[in-house]
């Protein structure tokens, strides 16, 4: 079985590697030339923990190819994905040209029966947009090629998108025919031997899945931050509460702890797609105007906290930043809280001496030199008057506390994601602040 996968950036590569492995042929198509020719040359753009040893090994085989034509790829391929961007737009909607433009490219070279799956998140309806562009471009041709369209949204999580893809929890496909689910299931059977459920439904239904499925993780997220702030407040202890709601099953341990704001190049935009959905249909999302409202405020939590500890003066003070991407195991700086930390630290005549495991390459195409970068964490401590953990990867887990005591100029520690014990910062004569923890 062939199929193209268009749009080779975290979703597409990931899909097309994860198929090429389990023995689809699969042609990764790209506009951005460089990018094409470098994953020829086995470079791969993105930093995604067993990735890389993949494309190398599926490309050598000749099972994983990639292209820049449309044209070229499509040739025998049964499944189309459309695997692109969709940015917000300014009103916060999805924008859909990258999408339809691939829609449309699709109409112009397919020449044989095809399932053209969208894996973009796309807001409901698209599917439907998707067909109405590919039937334009057939009808310009003057063919009357049959396909079908699906949807087919991706849960994939950054950092662990490999074992996401092979072993999912769900994997969920809208389709409108029996004929599509026949090529679609055909084309999953490698990844359900293992009992991964496959869940067929109608196309709007599939669309609707991945954004209440975003929506309701950020919300967890916002609800707990907002939790945490009232556990200051009121003296509580946000990491305890957190144990002791998330032992009720129906409730979770999982996406319930307090932190900096959710990031990433998924939960902000797909709550604002969603919120502009829905607005535009006259319904007023109200839950998640209020996630996102937390969102906004919680990633400049650890500001105030800082500017309350210096007496808001931090003028020419350093400040030593341990994890700049919006989560461990990824280099996606998009969306990232510590951006805004960062820049508001800046704003207010701070120094920035930061290190992150892979991010550092990524967050210069953002900050530039306008902070200072190390090549490991304990050089980032020098001076510094204070420590600020933001993302929590699990090489920050373990303090050398009397290397920190030594190495910096104060013995302050912001804990952004709670993984320090406050009670061994205290009694090393450290101030700590964690989030939900201290009474403010
Ligand atoms: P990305 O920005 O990393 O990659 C998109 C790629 O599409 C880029 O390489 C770009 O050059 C290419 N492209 C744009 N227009 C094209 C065209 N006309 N023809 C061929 N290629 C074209 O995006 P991503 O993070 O992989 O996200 C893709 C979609 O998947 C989005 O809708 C996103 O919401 C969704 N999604 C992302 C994740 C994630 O973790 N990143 C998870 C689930 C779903």
């Amino acid at each position: 079985m062939k199929i193209v996968v268009v749009g080779t950036g975290y979703v597409g590569l990931v899909t097309g590697t994860c198929f090429a492995e389990v023995g689809i042929d699969v042609v990764c198509v790209d506009i951005d030339v460089n990018k094409i020719e470098n994953l020829k040359k086995g470079i791969i753009p993105i930093y995604e923990p067993g990735l890389e040893e993949m494309v190398h090994r599926n490309f050598a085989k000749g099972k994983l190819n990639f292209s820049t034509s449309i044209a070229e790829a499509i040739k025998g391929a049964e499944v189309a994905f459309i695997a692109v961007g969709t940015p917000p737009g300014e009103d916060g909607s999805a924008d859909l040209q990258y999408v339809l433009g691939v829609a449309r490219d699709i109409g112009k070279n397919m020449d044989d029966f095809l399932v053209v799956v969208t894996k973009s998140t796309v807001p409901v309806g698209t599917a439907l947009k998707v067909k109405n562009a590919v039937t334009e471009e057939l009808g310009k041709r003057n063919d009357s090629i049959q396909f079908e369209v699906a949807s087919n949204p991706e849960f994939l999580k950054e950092g662990a998108a490999i074992e996401d893809f092979l072993k999912p929890d769900r994997i969920v496909i809208g389709v409108e025919s029996e004929k599509a689910e026949e090529v679609m299931r055909k084309l999953y059977k490698p990844f359900l031997l293992n009992g991964h459920p496959i869940v067929f439904m109608d196309v709007p239904s599939a669309e609707m899945t991945k954004y209440a499925a975003n929506a309701m993780l950020a919300t967890k997220i916002s609800f707990m931050n907002d939790i945490a702030n009232l556990c200051e407040i009121m003296g509580a202890d946000a990491n305890k509460v957190r144990m002791g709601i998330g032992s009720d099953v129906r409730i979770g341990n999982k996406f319930i702890y307090p932190g900096v704001g959710y990031g990433g190049s998924c939960f902000p935009k797909d709550v604002k797609a969603l919120i502009r959905t829905a607005t535009e249909h006259g319904y007023n999302m109200r839950i998640l105007r209020s996630v996102e409202e937390v969102n906004e405020d919680q990633k400049l939590t650890m500001f105030h906290k800082i500017m309350k500890h210096f007496n808001n003066d931090i003028t020419g003070k350093t400040f030593a930043v341990w994890g700049l991407s919006f989560k461990p195991k990824t280099d996606d700086m998009r969306e990232a809280p510590s951006l805004v930390i960062i820049e508001k630290l800046l704003e207010h005549g701070a120094n920035i001496v930061a290190h992150d495991p892979v991010a550092i390459h990524e967050t210069k195409k953002i900050l530039g030199n306008k902070i200072n970068y190390t090549e490991n964490q304990e050089l980032a401590l020098k001076n510094a008057s204070a420590l600020l953990l933001i993302t929590e990867w699990p090489e920050f887990r373990a303090l050398d506390l009397p290397e920190l005591a030594r190495t910096m100029k104060e013995k302050v520690v912001f804990d952004g994601r709670n993984i320090y014990d406050a009670n061994e910062l205290h009694s090393a004569g450290f101030s700590y602040y964690g989030v939900g923890l201290n009474k403010i």
